[in-house]
């Protein structure tokens, strides 16, 4: 079954007004709209089976209106009731709009009456956005009074650009060419409107009679505006850096004169406006010189690009932001008339408007703005659980990076599979195939599904999405066709569209990379593209966001580094303040931290401060923060601060952030600085599978897994210990609770901040039992290694015991398999505890779980939403697939198994939640296994040993 899915948050085309809107515009206030419930007594559209039972709650909507009185039928809806009244209305008064569709000739007369229609009295009363700039130009002094620009009314008058388009297509995106067509238009009238050329503005004959002027102009007069407007001034330099400015607008007659002196222009009609950027609702412009009048012919016909560069320079900067092509040094202002007020409206743009402006519009800009956290935020490397994700959805970030980019939106398809429940698979099925049946590019790929890692219970369906993106003119310019599967649509949606904003991210904030490595990325996230196409339609994002950090350049902060991707070594230990509260954040939990950023001097003694956040909650484990954050952070415990001082990250983003850029522009200038953050962990909220651990099982089932361990190695006597995955070392924490003849247990783990967090806790609990009296029964060593259990490492050969709990079931089920022969092979310990899920067991653990604390009605409930106990699980196993693997390993090295599991009893259905296999080395066979010495695979992170810290006793 296939199903496309077009987004609609924000559709390109405008929708058809409403009846509801043809109404209004019509009647305005005195549409009276009254909604009451009726019962329904017609069951399905059936009105001969008049069923006496209480059918759904509907509505019905009468409209009054000044003429006529209108009654809606009968809808589920209050809001189809309103529309539907509306259109009865509209028909009862035939007030249908018509299309517009005239002939060029009526087009031209169209727009001629029009301008007469602005320039009559009646309009200057109006609260139309332009009747302002009427009024205004009554107050400009000299020749110029009562003036008008052409680039006013074209701009501000939606009727003329309409009828423009009907004259010539191009005037669609060309604004110079509907002011000339007003031009012309104007200059075949004389009886009203006089066209001034070469001011490029318009002007009314025959003066306004006295009696309309002056009650607008005393409106003008006792402007309620402050005399400034902050702006900022883009220059057409990419060598030049974007700088605030205060403009005087307040006694001066008109606005964009003042604009226009600014722009070096002398007045308002040689000022050109852009679009409205950002929000439709906003009045934020690019203002900029007009062209020469010369040049504007040529537009029409074609590339205006090429005519114009010549003579003019283009404004990257100001073009990017606007999607239009600017010249010269431009203004970008929040100032202008609306429909609301005759008072001019403005805001203040600073420098940090601008800046965010610019981060913005690339993916990772986008997440941060959406969090109010730029110095702190992420883009997340993973899509995991809707519940888990913060900030604006990986889909919505897409279609509006999409849209500043002026490309369609992306085409989201979604593949519904149906998975095969009935059978145990004993070499289970992992992934799903995706097959493409047909290169033809419209034929969509085919999924050839066989069914999940063990059986669902009950028959399931999976999705799986696809995206795509195509350029203004249709040509694809990247597809997206992950192979996972997803249990719900959304996510499976989100995943797909989180995968193309990485890679956009890459691409466009990192201009210099190599086309080797954006291919090498794009491959490992499902992505083909057409660099040709990406490059042509992000040419000046990419270059605009080199220039962007002009700044930087300029104050020779060059350590901005463009390849970005340096694995940097991360610390070891970060100083942290306050009492351990034992409560660590895990990968996977949720960490709720309140954080306040400055840029400090080296000596620390100027201190600038940035941006703050009372609560700021992520995903850990998942880069959804600054990297040294999330280092910092799993090594607090709740309740515990943290100072962390990094390297400066671009400049956009401090200036986006910055509240005070002046202040923010003179320390960044006048010495070397670095970020100095504060961070407080307020609170971590566990993964599901922990949540369910801990709430339904008494003791936790990962108390009940240690408890286990420590059983078997005080039954086998065990001096040393390896714990394969050892995760933040909650195994081995736990072992030095208890007195056990452990003399050197170990850790390998790869995950280096799990690490990081095991040789933290290791280390205090460890020096703490070494103050007390009996040292006897205390382990003599602690190592911690940093590999993947998949590979060989000579210094663990032969330990008495080796562990792997929860591990296997995380790596991909090919590296399990690996994991088990290269331990019983090579590592060869005497025993080997291995545990993992029982799949079976997840029917309990869904018809129990706690409530989830998400609120959102769509989301039932989180376990029933996930197949799998936790996003990370590769696999589940049943029992009968768990003794498969366990037998069949065991018997290929000589090993003995016998099985067991915490949660749950054996001999009760469903077994145990976590099933557990214990590998027995057969002894006799010890000289077969003589040790191999190969190279050091691991990389020692952590090492404890008591002899370097007692005093020696001789
Ligand atoms: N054993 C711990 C942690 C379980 S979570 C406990 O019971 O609490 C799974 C752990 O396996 C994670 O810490 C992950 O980093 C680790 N892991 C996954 N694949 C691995 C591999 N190939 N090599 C080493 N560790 C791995
Ligand atoms: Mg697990």
């Amino acid at each position: 079954m296939m199903e496309a899915v077009k987004s609609t948050s924000n559709a390109a085309k405008k929708p058809l007004m409403t009846p509801k809107a043809i109404i209004h515009q019509r009647f305005g206030d005195k549409a009276i709209y009254k909604v009451e419930e009726v019962q329904d007594l017609t069951q399905n559209g059936c009105p001969g089976l008049a069923v006496l039972q209480k059918g759904p709650c509907l509505y019905r909507c009468t409209l009054l209106l000044p003429e006529i009185v209108v009654v809606s039928d009968s809808f589920k809806r209050k809001k189809d009731a309103e529309q539907s009244a509306a259109e009865k209305a509209i028909e009862k008064l035939g007030i249908r709009q018509k299309e517009y569709k005239p002939t060029i000739l009526e087009a031209w007369d169209d727009l001629t009456s029009r301008l007469v229609f602005l320039f009559a009295n009646e309009f200057l009363s109006s609260l139309h956005p332009l009747s302002g700039h009427f009024r205004a130009a009554l107050r400009r002094e000299g020749h110029f009074n009562g003036c008008v620009p052409v680039s006013v009314i074209a701009l501000y008058d939606a009727k003329i650009g309409n009828i423009c388009i009907h004259i010539n297509p191009a005037a669609e995106s060309n604004p110079l060419l509907v002011m000339s067509l007003v031009l012309k238009a104007a200059a075949k009238q004389n009886d009203m409107v006089l066209p001034f050329e070469e001011q490029l503005s318009l002007k009314r004959r025959n003066p306004y009679p006295p009696e309309i002027i002056q009650p607008s102009t005393d409106h003008g007069s006792s402007l309620c505006y402050g005399s400034t407007i902050e702006v900022i001034r883009i220059p057409a330099s990419p060598y030049k850096d974007v700088e605030a400015l205060k403009l005087n607008i307040a006694e001066t007659g008109y606005y964009l004169d003042v604009i226009g002196h600014e722009l070096g222009v002398n007045e308002a009609s040689n000022v050109l406006i852009s679009r409205t950027i950002g929000k439709a609702s906003s009045e934020l412009r690019i203002y900029s010189p007009a062209p020469k009048r010369q040049l504007w012919e040529h537009l029409s016909e074609h590339d205006v690009k090429q005519h114009i560069h010549l003579e003019e320079s283009l404004n990257e900067r100001a073009s990017y932001f606007s999607g239009q092509f600017v010249y010269g040094d431009a203004i970008l202002a929040s100032v202008g008339y609306t429909w609301k007020s005759t008072d001019l409206f403005h805001e203040a743009v600073a420098l940090r408007t601008y800046y965010r402006i610019l981060v913005n519009r690339i993916p990772n800009g986008a997440y941060k703005i959406s969090r109010e956290a730029i110095l702190a935020a992420n883009l997340p490397l993973a899509f995991t659980t809707r519940n888990n994700w913060r900030g604006s959805l990986p889909r919505d970030i897409l279609c509006t990076i999409c849209r500043f980019h002026h490309i369609s939106e992306p085409v989201f398809s979604v593949q519904l599979i149906s998975s095969d429940s009935s059978q145990d698979l004993p070499e289970s099925h992992k992934k799903l195939e995706v097959m493409e049946a047909d290169r033809d590019e419209k034929s969509e790929a085919v999924l050839a599904a066989s069914c999940g890692s063990g059986n669902l219970v009950g028959s399931t369906e999976a999705s799986s999405c696809e995206v795509k993106i195509y350029s203004k003119k249709q040509e694809l310019i990247l597809r997206c066709s992950p192979q996972e599967a997803y249990r719900k649509q959304n996510d499976a949606i989100q995943s797909a569209a989180l995968k193309v904003l990485s890679w956009l991210d890459i691409f466009l904030e990192k201009p210099d990379t190599s086309v080797e490595k954006l291919n090498a990325v794009a491959k490992k996230l499902d992505i083909h593209l057409s660099l040709h196409y990406l490059s042509k339609e992000f040419a000046s994002c990419q270059s605009i966001h080199k220039c962007g950090i002009t700044i930087a350049q300029s104050l020779k902060l060059l350590n901005y580094n463009c390849s970005g991707n340096v694995v940097k070594d991360e610390p070891a230990f970060v100083a942290v303040a306050g009492q351990s509260s034992g409560i660590t954040p895990s990968n996977g939990s949720l960490a709720s931290v309140c954080y306040s950023v400055s840029l400090v001097t080296d000596g620390g003694r100027m201190k600038e401060h940035l941006e703050s956040c009372e609560e700021f909650e992520f995903e850990v484990g998942n880069e959804a923060v600054l990297p040294d954050l999330e280092v910092a952070v799993a090594q607090m415990t709740v309740g515990q601060s943290s100072n962390v001082q990094t390297e400066l990250v671009p400049c956009e983003l401090i200036l986006a952030a910055a509240g005070d850029s002046a202040a923010t522009l003179s320390l960044l200038s006048s010495r070397s600085c670095k970020l100095e953050y504060n961070i407080t962990l307020m609170r971590v909220t566990e993964p599901l599978e922990e949540r369910m651990e801990q709430a339904l099982f008494s003791p936790p089932l990962s108390k009940q897994r240690v408890e286990f361990a420590v059983r078997h190695i005080k039954e086998f006597s065990a001096s040393s210990l390896v714990d394969f995955g050892c995760g933040s070392g909650s195994l081995l924490d736990s072992l030095l609770l208890y007195p056990t003849s452990l003399e050197k247990i170990v850790g390998v783990d790869i995950s280096r901040r799990s690490l990081a967090r095991a040789a933290k806790s290791l280390h205090t609990k460890l020096n703490s039992l070494l103050g007390a009296k009996d040292t006897s029964s205390v382990i003599k060593s602690a190592v911690l290694y940093d590999g993947s259990i998949t590979k060989y490492d000579s210094r663990l050969h032969g330990f008495d015991i080796a562990t792997c709990l929860e591990v296997i079931e995380h790596m991909e089920e090919k590296d399990a398999c690996l994991f088990g022969d290269v331990v019983l092979s090579s590592f060869c310990p005497k025993f080997l505890i291995v545990s993992t899920p029982n799949y079976e067991y997840n029917v309990i653990l869904q018809g129990s779980t706690p409530q989830s604390q998400e609120e959102d009605p769509n989301e039932k409930n989180q376990a029933q939403s996930c197949k799998f106990r936790n996003h990370d699980h590769k696999f589940e196993w049943t029992r009968s697939q768990f003794n498969h693997w366990a037998s069949d390993l065991a018997a290929r090295h000589n090993y003995s198994v016998a099985f067991s599991g915490v949660g749950g009893s054996a001999d009760t259905e469903p077994g145990f939640a976590s099933q557990i296999a214990i590998f027995r080395r057969s002894d006799d066979d010890y000289d077969r296994v003589a040790k191999m010495e190969f190279g050091h695979q691991y990389v020692v992170l952590w090492e404890w040993n008591i002899e370097d810290l007692l005093p020696k006793k001789e």
